[in-house]
């Protein structure tokens, strides 16, 4: 019913490249950026097998995961119980719009998944500000910092990922920022104007887009890459070269080879003995799965939470989902897969039967100028590859097949051909469906 109401007052499309399904009156993708070109209107069909219960649903976590996962549980459950544990100050947001608006200032409200009222309609309770410490799954207990406590009945585990911070001596100081919440980027806004030096630490996308922003707020930047490639797993030589021009072209430093020896007050110094200016250090070196909580509680763990295609985690009635769990041997840190992975929790918790079936998402970045789209296997597997290399249309483009099959694809420049080149990839089409 609600689902129904919903639809009727939006026009609901979704993502062909990242899989998101949002309002087609917000004009583009609020993940990935694309126009409504690259989307297909969408019905969301009212949800089989609900059963209303009285049963209580905690869900801890406050991101994507956890909303989709209440989402879903409504839908199939009007009367039961609704509460989410969030430790940060603000309902779920669009977290990938933080390194896009970093220096734009855009408040939680601005880049709230759903407004309050949305919440309050649906009797879902966000309890904000609430870290959670502790589950007890035989009791089916919850415990929270400063001695709050909670039952449950189900329990969806949707505690998300926290940034790495790699052990470099002085990285402890306050304007050495890694960037995960919106309190990160008010902090990296309160450290730097323009006409400032700032170095990034990590060349892969959030690192590029958190350089970008800044740029774009004529802030110095020096990028430094570890490798001798940025991007290394996700594109190859020739398009890493191409878009480290288009990063110097914005007058970025780009330093490869680059390793971080030291940080100081206002100044990082590398291992090779060079020294560089630095009033802000924005570090971008991967995330770690937040499973402190599920592993003490004896839930399985391998790096991330063990999930089933259910969603099930090692404990009865407790259901894993999003950056922290583990489906598959895979984890791929995605707002698409962890937004999926909560609505199947959800669904399942709910007494459904969906099984989540992952889909490979391209990697999708806009800014230095340019934009980049990479899909699949872009001869990393070291297979017998066969290379198409153009350059046409304000584009670079590169398809690599193994026997006549495509494997990957590169778009650089106008990636706006991304939605069809994504469904050849994906069927191993050939190269002359993209051409
Ligand atoms: C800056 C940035 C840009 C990104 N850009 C993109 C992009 O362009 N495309 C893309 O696909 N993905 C992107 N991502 C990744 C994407 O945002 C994540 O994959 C997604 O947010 C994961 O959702 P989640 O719900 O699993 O976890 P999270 O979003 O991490 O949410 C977990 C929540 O749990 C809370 N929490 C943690 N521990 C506790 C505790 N003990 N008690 C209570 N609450 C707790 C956290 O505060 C948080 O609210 C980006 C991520 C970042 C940080």
């Amino acid at each position: 019913m609600m689902a129904e109401m919903e639809q009727s007052s939006k026009q609901l499309v979704q993502c062909l490249v990242c899989g998101e399904v949002f309002d087609a009156a917000l004009g583009q993708c609020p993940v990935c950026g694309v126009g409504l070109e690259q989307c297909k209107p969408v019905q969301l069909s009212a949800p089989e097998g609900g059963c209303d219960t009285a049963e209580k649903f905690l869900i801890l976590g406050g991101g994507t995961a956890a909303f989709n996962a209440a989402k879903a549980i409504r839908e199939r459950n009007a009367t039961c119980s609704i509460v989410i544990l969030t430790s940060e100050d603000a309902l779920p947001y669009n977290r990938p719009m933080l390194t896009k608006t970093l220096l734009s200032g855009a408040s939680p409200e601005d880049i709230a998944i759903e407004p309050a009222s949305w919440y309050d309609e649906r009797d879902i309770y966000v309890v904000t500000g609430c870290t959670v410490t502790a589950i007890d799954p035989a009791e089916k207990l919850v415990a929270c910092q400063g001695g709050m406590g909670f039952v449950y009945d189900k329990l969806i585990y949707a505690l998300g990922a926290r940034c790495f911070l790699p052990p470099i001596p002085g990285g402890d100081q306050p304007h050495v920022v890694t960037i995960r919440t919106v309190e990160d980027a008010r902090r990296v806004r309160s450290l730097i104007k323009a006409g400032d030096d700032a170095v990034v630490i990590g060349g892969g996308v959030l690192g590029l887009e958190a350089a970008w922003a800044l740029r774009q707020g004529k802030v110095n930047v020096t990028i430094l890459e570890q490798g001798p490639q940025i991007m290394a797993r996700q594109i190859d030589a020739d398009a890493a070269a191409l878009l480290t021009e288009a990063i110097a072209a914005q007058g970025i430093t780009l330093l490869h080879n680059a390793k971080t020896e030291r940080i100081g007050a206002d100044q990082v110094t590398l291992a090779d003995g060079s020294v560089l200016p630095a009033k802000l250090v924005i570090v971008s070196a991967g995330i770690r799965a937040n499973t402190a909580v599920a592993e003490a509680a004896g839930l399985a763990v391998s790096r991330n939470i063990v999930v089933d295609e259910h969603m099930r985690t090692s404990a009865p009635d407790v259901y894993a989902c999003g950056d922290c769990a583990v489906y598959g041997g895979l984890s791929y840190g995605l707002w698409s897969e962890a937004s999926e992975m909560g609505r199947i929790a959800g669904v399942n918790a709910a007494g459904g039967d969906e099984a989540y079936a992952p889909v490979s998402r391209p990697l999708i970045f806009h800014g230095m100028g340019t934009a980049l789209f990479a899909l699949g296997d872009c001869g990393k597997k070291g297979l017998n590859y066969q290379v198409r290399e153009l350059r046409r249309d304000g584009r670079y483009e590169k398809y690599y097949l193994v026997e006549g099959r495509l494997t990957g694809a590169i778009l650089l420049g106008d990636i706006s051909p991304m939605g069809r080149v994504m469904a050849a990839v994906l069927e191993g089409g050939t190269v002359e469906q993209v051409l």
